[in-house]
């Protein structure tokens, strides 16, 4: 499903336009921010939500990921067809926000999460492990290893725990990478057409490591997310010829 406020500013594109309309849906019956892109089978439409939630409307299905922040947030969007949740930090696993928004859709998450799913909600749910692949609301996934590697930060992410995703969406690949560090998981990535990376600290990486990783793996459109009050310029400067950058306001509930 797509929504008239979703085509327009899928189409609009140019910058000065989206946040002009990223105004307008500062409103909370509005449908939040969202972009567009192209895929074989239908338009994928992008809603950046808060911090590391998102939803992604393509081919009738509605996925939203990490939905956390009360049911509020969501309110002007389809409910959804599947939930995918990354691992258990509270900024990415919320239990008042499942149970006032999953209604009947389907749960991916990793083990930890799962183990800690009420029986109600686990009953639809299936844990992927780092590696594995799997399909939810008929998209196929997989789940890519998402942790810190750096040493003082091992304690935030250890190895095993986490997960991204990269889902397959008709011809497009969409990866969304969770709470990680680069791994050799995701600089091993090829083809992503869309990533969401996560870049702050202490919890994941700095921008240039972003910056690094991203010229390795090479995908289409970055959107940095989780990136709280990070300096995000060096993503503005450093990426390899024909990557784009789409920076989008990722905190639009901030009350300071
Ligand atoms: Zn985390």
């Amino acid at each position: 499903m797509v929504t008239r406020r979703s085509l327009v500013a899928g189409m609009a594109g140019l910058p000065i336009v989206m946040s002009f309309l990223g105004q307008n849906f500062a409103h909370a019956e509005e449908a939040p921010l969202s972009d567009m892109i192209a895929t074989s089978e239908g338009d994928l439409v992008i809603h950046p939500i808060d911090h590391a939630s998102l939803a992604l409307e393509w081919d009738d299905k509605v996925l939203y990921v990490d939905p956390v922040g009360g049911a509020e947030r969501y309110a002007a969007l389809p409910a959804p067809t599947a939930i995918l949740i990354t691992h258990g930090h509270g900024d990415h696993f919320d239990l008042p926000t499942l149970d006032a928004i999953a209604g009947a859709a389907p749960l991916l998450t990793n083990q930890d999460v799962y183990d800690k799913l009420p029986a109600a909600l686990q009953a639809r749910a299936i844990a992927l492990a780092n590696g594995e692949t799997g399909e939810i609301d008929g998209v196929p996934v997989a789940a890519i290893a998402a942790h810190n590697t750096t040493e003082e930060r091992l304690r935030y992410h250890p190895r095993g725990v986490g997960n991204g995703y990269v889902l397959s969406l008709g011809d497009r690949k969409v990866y969304i990478a969770g709470d990680t560090e680069p791994t050799p998981d995701m600089l091993a990535l090829r083809d992503i057409a869309v990533a969401f990376l996560p870049m702050n600290l202490p919890y994941t990486m700095t921008p240039e490591q972003a910056v690094e990783a991203i010229n390795i793996f090479k995908p289409g459109i970055v959107y940095p997310y989780h990136y709280g009050d990070s300096d995000l310029s060096a993503l503005e400067t450093g990426l390899a010829a024909g990557i784009e950058l789409r920076r989008r306001n990722w905190y639009p509930n901030a009350t300071s």
